[in-house]
Order: C-alpha cells, then sequence, then structure tokens
C-alpha cells in the first residue's frame, strides 16, 4: 500500500508550487491523488470504457524547445534522445511538470533508456504520472515507427492519456508532432503484435489510423518545467 505519510509530504512539491489555485478553492486531495493513481497504474479489469474519456493535458509551450536545447549534441551527431514526461493530476486535469531525460543508448532511428528504475524513483517520489514520452528524429520528419508504436502501447496502457511527442528538428514543414495510438483500433493491433524491431503493422479494418495527433493537449506560459537530465 502507499504511505499516506510520504505523499503529504512530497505534495505539492516544489515542482507544481506554479499552479493557481483550483477555480473552487477545492483541490484534489493527496489521498485522491493516490488512489487515482493506484487505480491508472494497476488497473484491476480489461473494461476499457473508463478509456473514451481523456483527460485534457497542459504542458509548457517551452517543453519541445528545451528538450531539443538538451539533446542538441546528440541530434548534431544524427543520434535520437528520448525523455519521459511526467504529470500530476489535479480537477481531472494533467499538468506535466516534470522532464525526466534518463541515461540513454541511442542510434539515427532508435533510442532505448537505460536505468529505467531512475525514471520510476522521480515519479513516485514526486507522484508523477508517466503522461507520455518524448524524442527526437535528427534526420527524419515527425511520425511514428513501429518501435515507437510499441513504446508508446506501454505508455498508453498504465495511463490512457498518454502521448507521445516526436521532435524532428530537420523537418521544416512540422517541427514536432504529438501523437496517440487510436483506441481501441491501434491499442488492439500492438496488443497482439509479438514482433520486435523495425517491422510493418497491419492497417485497422475500419479505415481508422493506427495512431492519430491528439487533441487533448493545452499549451501554457505559466505551466514551470523541471528538467532532470541523469546522463
Ligand atoms: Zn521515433
Ligand atoms: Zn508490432
Amino acid at each position: 500500500m502507499t504511505d499516506v505519510h510520504a505523499v503529504t509530504k512530497s505534495f505539492p512539491s516544489p515542482g507544481v508550487s506554479f499552479l493557481q489555485p483550483p477555480p473552487h478553492g477545492t483541490g484534489t486531495s493527496p489521498s485522491a491523488v493516490t488512489n487515482a493513481l493506484d487505480a491508472q497504474l494497476n488497473p484491476s479489469s480489461d473494461d476499457q470504457s473508463t478509456c473514451k474519456y481523456l483527460k485534457n493535458i497542459h504542458m509548457s509551450e517551452r517543453l519541445m524547445e528545451d528538450f531539443l536545447n538538451a539533446a542538441s549534441s546528440n541530434t548534431t551527431k544524427d543520434l535520437e534522445t528520448c525523455g519521459v514526461l511526467g504529470a500530476f493530476l489535479n480537477n481531472e486535469t494533467f499538468y506535466v511538470t516534470t522532464l525526466i531525460i534518463p541515461k540513454q543508448e541511442a542510434t539515427s532511428n532508435s533510442c532505448q533508456a537505460l536505468k529505467e528504475e531512475e525514471i520510476h524513483a522521480i515519479l513516485n517520489d514526486e507522484t508523477l504520472f508517466p503522461i507520455g514520452w518524448i524524442h527526437t528524429h535528427p534526420s527524419q520528419s515527425s511520425f511514428m515507427s513501429s518501435i515507437d508504436l510499441h513504446t508508446q502501447y506501454t505508455y498508453q496502457m498504465m495511463v490512457p492519456e498518454a502521448v507521445a511527442i516526436v521532435v524532428a528538428p530537420s523537418d521544416d514543414s512540422r517541427k514536432y508532432e504529438i501523437f496517440r495510438l487510436s483506441d481501441p483500433e491501434g491499442m488492439s493491433i500492438l496488443k497482439e503484435c509479438k514482433e520486435t524491431g523495425f517491422h510493418p503493422h497491419k492497417e485497422p479494418t475500419n479505415g481508422a489510423s493506427i495512431y492519430e495527433d491528439c487533441s487533448h493537449i493545452i499549451f501554457s506560459q505559466n505551466l514551470r518545467l523541471e528538467i532532470c537530465d541523469l546522463r
């Protein structure tokens, strides 16, 4: 069971102190956050009906730029960079407060986080949801590779709102895009796929796309972003 005292101590954390007071003066209590976290991180059933309504995600306007700056030395060497987005939940809204850049191994078209326990420690200590991930395509456009789709599946299984941000600095038409797997179409294709490495996926039979642009993102000037670079 989660230690309520530990949660009380770390909530609200310094990372979220920029937040304006909730409109009705009633913030989500620490125990409510803990319960929500437990419920979402440990889904007790396969009931997909709870996944259809997506909570909005607020994130800093500077997130992509800050990440690109942190990635720049890799980008000039044509190596990908990846990061994990930590968000805290208040009044049914996610606020991305933390960008974790883990130790990692990369090529020009892949990136693998190392020491994932260091990521989980930060998320746990600050009671943050893994609300998605961000990575660069240093020399390609923004799209989701088959490996990216499998990575995104694991995030969306944990948190239905989870997003994949692909930053493509060399693509002049779209510098970044924010994706998620279509649900249930893309999610069920990835659930059944056992292949590894780069491989083709069949398209959903109903004409839907396997992944889609996200519409539940709100960019904010006022959100502070803490960057935890573990490299
Ligand atoms: Zn990718
Ligand atoms: Zn696959």
